[in-house]
């Protein structure tokens, strides 16, 4: 697999003419972004190329090891930790009194986006130790922030989110870990697993926040209490005191992400319950990590676009190189690279179209973040913060079903090599397909769109995101341009579609449940697919207006109306299957008895 070069200019594109990073420069605290963007940019690609995108493939072969309780990590993780932080990159988005950089959320859509391509194994460690410092920050206490936050930033340290146990996965309401008070501190005791670097060699300590249940709390989701569980207890003094009764039990053999380990820990095994530390209020520990979940849920969605263009770039240089068949014209003598033939052009365009209008959707949805965290108005905070919460799930779930079927599109442009582990495409394959899983099932996302999103403010925040589609729907749609025009009239025929499909939920929620969220996966992809195509309109749009007036970079923005107009027959046209689906095909979900599922397979004998 060739080095990853990473896609700077379509980021660019993203960030500056979609995403309006320059109104997010405007917001108090945000004024140095547009003097450090274009570095920030140019050196994180030259990081994630440079250091983690050697280590990739090393990484998944070499894998973890555990033994007596110890990991270590693959050969050079240690040492790219270490450069990574002292390279300020854990801490871009934290604020400078904690010795982060203080940047806008918005710089996490491509900075993700990299580290992700280039080693998704070592990413989704930084990946978690942001959860960790954003719930400290979030919720902790003064001296939780000063203790904790500054040594998850410097890379001393790493932090963990600890919420999964063998019978709690997408129902965190089962959570049974327990705490118990012990003076100013608590004991718990329990089993976490699937725990991503719940334990490593890379940093001298590592900080879990955990969910547990005190005692007496209300049963569900109402009775969970968060915790710090530092794996060696830090002295008043900031040095490192006794090991914690934190153990790792064991550590996973996986599809993929084979660098970064998923561990199985114990908490007080010993018998007094390992050390831990409320934060924030008792019994509030789920509602603190549903509002931390924007920021990963995003990450994860991020991870889709990494992934998919990682995917992509590998695709395009083989199907370069590839010689094979003889190109369709006649006259056509010679067999010619495979990036001459139509299916496999199909195949590279539908990569590439899917992944900038996702690269789109996810920017606009991270400045939407910035707008609800930090504009000084708080109407217009309101109006990002109501729009974030509907994207969540759709830039989480989307983003990463897409992903998992682009990589495999990626595969099938290589042929049998594509099935053959050397090629490095085989290992994107294994690797992507545990986004749709963590961070929330892509049905938990659906769940949470439908139920959540809509039902719950009687569609409110999806109508109104639907007129700001319209109103680019109207505009494209009248436009000089006839691509522009295509784009925006199968927008707005997709809008149609999702507007029918909502009202069709809405009007269902009222008598049969089961029904209305019978297709609530599919109700996420159509939302994905059009507010994709909302952002492709958009780009159309503004390349054809860059090519009318004779910009230098022409052949960049016909390049993008293209694709725009293939995204528009290829992918907007997939909202009305979706809709039938919803409409159509709803009630016939739940026909089945639970026994009919098994008449199959019934021998003649018992029948
Ligand atoms: C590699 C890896 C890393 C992970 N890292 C972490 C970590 O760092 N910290 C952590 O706490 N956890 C972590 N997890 C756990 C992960 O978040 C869970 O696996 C995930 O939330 C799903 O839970 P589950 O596996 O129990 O599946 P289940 O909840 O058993 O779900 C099984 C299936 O049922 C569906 N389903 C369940 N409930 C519903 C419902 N109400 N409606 C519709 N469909 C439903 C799901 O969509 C899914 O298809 C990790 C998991 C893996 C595999």
């Amino acid at each position: 697999m060739s080095a990853y070069r990473a896609p700077l200019r379509d980021m660019q594109f993203a960030l500056r003419e979609l995403a309006g990073v320059e109104g997010v420069a405007a917001l108090p605290g945000y004024e140095d972004t547009l003097d450090v963007l274009d570095s920030v940019l140019e050196e994180a690609g030259a990081f994630a190329a440079g250091v983690l995108d050697p280590l990739n493939r090393t990484g998944d072969k070499q894998g973890c090891t555990w033994k007596d309780g110890e990991v270590s990590t693959p050969a050079g993780f240690k040492e790219a930790y270490k450069k990574f932080a002292d390279a300020g990159w854990i801490g871009l988005p934290v604020p400078a009194e904690y010795g982060g950089q203080g940047l806008p959320q918005i710089l996490l859509g491509p900075t993700l986006e990299m580290w992700n391509a280039a080693n998704i194994g070592f990413a989704n460690g930084p990946l978690l130790n942001q959860g960790a410092i954003e719930a400290i920050e979030l919720v902790g206490s003064h001296e939780q922030k000063q203790r904790y936050i500054p040594n998850l930033v410097s890379g001393r340290w790493t932090g963990t989110m600890c919420l999964t146990e063998p019978q709690a996965g997408s129902d965190l309401a089962q959570v049974r870990a327990r705490a118990v008070p012990d003076g100013d501190r608590y004991r718990i005791t329990g089993t976490k697993i699937f725990i991503t670097f719940g334990e490593h060699d890379m940093a001298e300590n590592i900080i879990h926040l955990v969910l547990a249940r005190l005692p007496g709390a209300p049963e569900g989701t109402k009775g969970i209490s968060l915790f710090i569980v530092p794996k060696f207890i830090v002295n008043d003094d900031g040095s490192l005191g006794d090991r914690n009764d934190v153990v790792c039990a064991s550590i996973e053999h996986k599809l993929g992400i084979n660098a970064n380990p998923t561990c199985t820990l114990n908490y007080g095994e010993k018998g007094n319950g390992a050390v831990g530390y409320l934060v924030g209020e008792p019994n509030r520990g789920l509602e603190y990590m549903f509002i931390m979940m924007n920021a990963a849920r995003f990450s994860v969605g991020v991870q889709g676009i990494a992934l998919a263009d990682r995917a992509y770039q590998s695709a395009l240089e083989y199907a370069k190189e590839r010689i094979q068949g003889r190109d369709l014209k006649p006259g056509s003598r010679t067999p010619e690279p495979i990036v001459k033939h139509p299916d496999v052009r199909r195949m590279l365009m539908l990569q590439k179209a899917t992944i900038e209008a996702m690269r789109g959707l996810a920017y606009v949805t991270a400045a939407s973040l910035d707008y609800a965290a930090r504009h000084p108005d708080e109407k217009v905070r309101k109006e990002h913060k109501a729009f974030v919460e509907l994207m969540i799930p759709v830039v989480k779930g989307w983003c990463t079903e897409s992903a998992v079927e682009l990589c495999s599109t990626a595969l099938q442009v290589f042929g049998g090599m594509g099935y053959i582990e050397e090629t490095g495409i085989a290992q994107q394959y294994r690797d992507v397909r545990i986004i749709t899983i963590y961070e929330g099932t892509t049905g938990i996302q659906a769940l949470d769109l439908v139920g959540r999103k809509l039902l719950r403010d009687m569609g409110a925040a999806a109508t109104s995101v639907g007129r700001k589609m319209e109103g680019v729907a109207r505009e494209c749609g009248a436009h000089s341009d006839a691509t522009v025009k295509r784009v925006g009239e199968a927008l707005g025929k997709a809008l149609a579609t999702l507007n029918e499909a909502s009202q069709w939920i809405g009007m269902n929620a009222m008598g049969d449940l089961h029904k209305a969220f019978a297709c609530s996966v599919p109700y996420l992809r159509l939302w994905g697919v059009v507010a994709g195509g909302w952002q492709m309109a958009r780009a159309a749009r503004i390349a054809a207006e860059k090519i009318a007036a004779n910009d230098s970079e022409s052949d960049f923005y016909r390049a993008k109306l293209a694709t725009a107009a293939f995204y528009a027959s290829h992918v907007l046209s997939q909202a009305a299957w979706h809709k039938r689906q919803i409409v159509e095909g709803s009630g016939d979900v739940m026909q089945l008895s639970d026994a009919q599922f098994e008449l199959d397979r019934k021998t003649a004998a018992a029948v």
